[in-house]
Formats: C-alpha cells, sequence, structure tokens
C-alpha cells in the first residue's frame, strides 16, 4: 500500500483494543495522530510513545465523547486551524442486559457514547474538513449492528445507529469529496470480550477463529488511503464469517 504524506488522522477511542491497532496501523502509513480516549493516561501514554517510535506525532485528547460541550471543546478549535485528513470514531461500550432488566442508565450510557457520540465528533470537525473537500469519515459498528445479539439491544440499537448515520452522511458529503464507511467486526480479542468464552463463539464463526485488532486496522487503513477512491457509504464486514 502507498505510504502517505504526513496528514492528521484523529482515531476517537485509540487508547485501547482496537483503536490502539488503528493508531499504530495508520502512523505506519504516515498519518500524524491526534488520539482521543476517557480516562486511561497509561494506556494512551503508552500508544503515543509507539506512534513515536514509529516517528510520527501523537497529540492526546481526554475527555468523554458523550458530552457535546467536552467534544467540542477538545476538537473544534484544533480542527479549525488543522482539517484532519481522516477521522476514526472507534470509541464504545457495553452494557448488556436483557432488554426487559436494562436499566434507563444502561441504555442512555451506550446510546450517549456509541452513538451521540458520532455526532459530536462529526458535528465538531466536519465543517472545516467540508472547506478542504478531502478526508475520510469511518465509524467502528458491530455484527450485532447487523443482525442482532440478544443481550444487547441497546448496544444493536447504537450500532445499528450508526449504521443508518453513515450512510446519511455519504449521501451529504460524498460530493466534497469526503468518503463516508463503516466497518464492522465481529468477535475480536479486546478487554471489551475477554470475559465471552471462545468455546461458545467458535462454533458461530465460519473460519473457527476470533479476530484480532489489527485484522480490524488493516480494513481501515486501506479505506483511509488512497488505495480506496471509490468505496463510500459501505459497510464492510470483519467478521471471519459470523454474519453471512
Ligand atoms: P475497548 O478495548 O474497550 O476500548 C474502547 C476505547 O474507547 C478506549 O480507547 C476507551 O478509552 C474509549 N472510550 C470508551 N468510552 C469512551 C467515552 N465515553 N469517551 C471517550 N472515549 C471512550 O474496546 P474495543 O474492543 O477495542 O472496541 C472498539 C470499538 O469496536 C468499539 O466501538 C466496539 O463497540 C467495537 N467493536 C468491538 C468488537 C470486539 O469484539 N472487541 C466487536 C465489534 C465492534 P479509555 O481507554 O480511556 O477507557
Amino acid at each position: 500500500m502507498n505510504q502517505i504524506k504526513s496528514k492528521i488522522a484523529l482515531v476517537v477511542g485509540g487508547s485501547r483494543g482496537i483503536g490502539k491497532a488503528i493508531v499504530l496501523k495508520l502512523a505506519n502509513l504516515g498519518f500524524d495522530i491526534w488520539l482521543t480516549y476517557r480516562s486511561n493516561n497509561d494506556a494512551a501514554n503508552t500508544v503515543k510513545k509507539e506512534v513515536e517510535k514509529i516517528g510520527r506525532k501523537c497529540e492526546l485528547f481526554s475527555f468523554d465523547v458523550s458530552s457535546h460541550a467536552e467534544t467540542k471543546k477538545a476538537l473544534s478549535d484544533k480542527a479549525e486551524e488543522m482539517p484532519p485528513h481522516a477521522v476514526v470514531f472507534n470509541s464504545g461500550i457495553t452494557r448488556d442486559n436483557l432488554l426487559m432488566w436494562t436499566t434507563e442508565e444502561e441504555w442512555t450510557d451506550v446510546i450517549a457514547t456509541n452513538l451521540n457520540g458520532f455526532y459530536n465528533v462529526a458535528n465538531s470537525v466536519l465543517f472545516p474538513m467540508l472547506r478542504e473537500k478531502r478526508g475520510r469519515i469511518i465509524a467502528i459498528s458491530s455484527t450485532a449492528g447487523e443482525v442482532g445479539q440478544a443481550g444487547q439491544v441497546n448496544y444493536s440499537a447504537s450500532k445499528a445507529g450508526l449504521i443508518g448515520a453513515c450512510k446519511a452522511l455519504a449521501r451529504e458529503v460524498g460530493k466534497k469529496n469526503i468518503f463516508v464507511n463503516v466497518v464492522s467486526p465481529g468477535f475480536i480479542e479486546t478487554d471489551m470480550t475477554k470475559d465471552i468464552s471462545k468455546d461458545k463463539v467458535l462454533p458461530l464463526i465460519p473460519l473457527n477463529k476470533t479476530g484480532k485488532p489489527e485484522d480490524v486496522a488493516s480494513v481501515v487503513g486501506f479505506l483511509c488511503s488512497e488505495e480506496n477512491m471509490y468505496i463510500h457509504g459501505q459497510v464492510i464486514g470483519v467478521n471471519g464469517g459470523l454474519a453471512i
């Protein structure tokens, strides 16, 4: 894949798991990184050092993406100064429960972080990107958002919402040369899935193996590169066949 000349990639939720792998992939492709996270300073600083070892810059931003005010405060002026070339909305949480037991807090926390967070970020950075008439926006959804997952009605709704939001946004901004796509992982080994028994999920996966954060990061790297000149408004599954 062609190396990209220095450009900025904003990776929201880049301190751990899939986000960390995306940060390192984009740094290796030549992007300088704006890495956002909520509270895990140690993890974020470790990733920053790894990016600097690659020879790229990495700026850290700690804020709660579910807060419109915090997100605007952290990102709006930065984006106005230097509109990012790539924006990857990766932050996400789960609060699993059967719907009948789901509390209002479990519902609203997940929607606020996973779906409102996308609005908060895109709304903070889009205008300057539109002025530049270039850019890539990628949201990390989930197989749960495509096919639904019992015990995750809140999470599935938030992830399906991201797909709808990105398809609509792709129609709004395509003419301005901003590509919008969704990457939809299946079962990927991270902190989020560490308590789920592999024995239960493997029979559901035709490739008979779980995915690694790097499997998702490769696809994001491709979508952000100049190799992708015509994929727009799509949902790319990275799931070993979990959703066929
Ligand atoms: P993870 O290891 O739990 O990492 C989550 C990241 O999001 C961290 O950087 C975290 O920051 C950040 N974050 C969470 N809540 C935030 C908030 N309110 N404000 C700002 N940042 C916040 O998750 P992961 O497994 O890598 O998953 C990454 C994305 O892929 C998520 O959207 C997830 O839904 C999606 N996904 C994961 C899988 C899977 O199997 N793992 C499958 C499908 C989709 P801190 O480090 O500060 O907490």
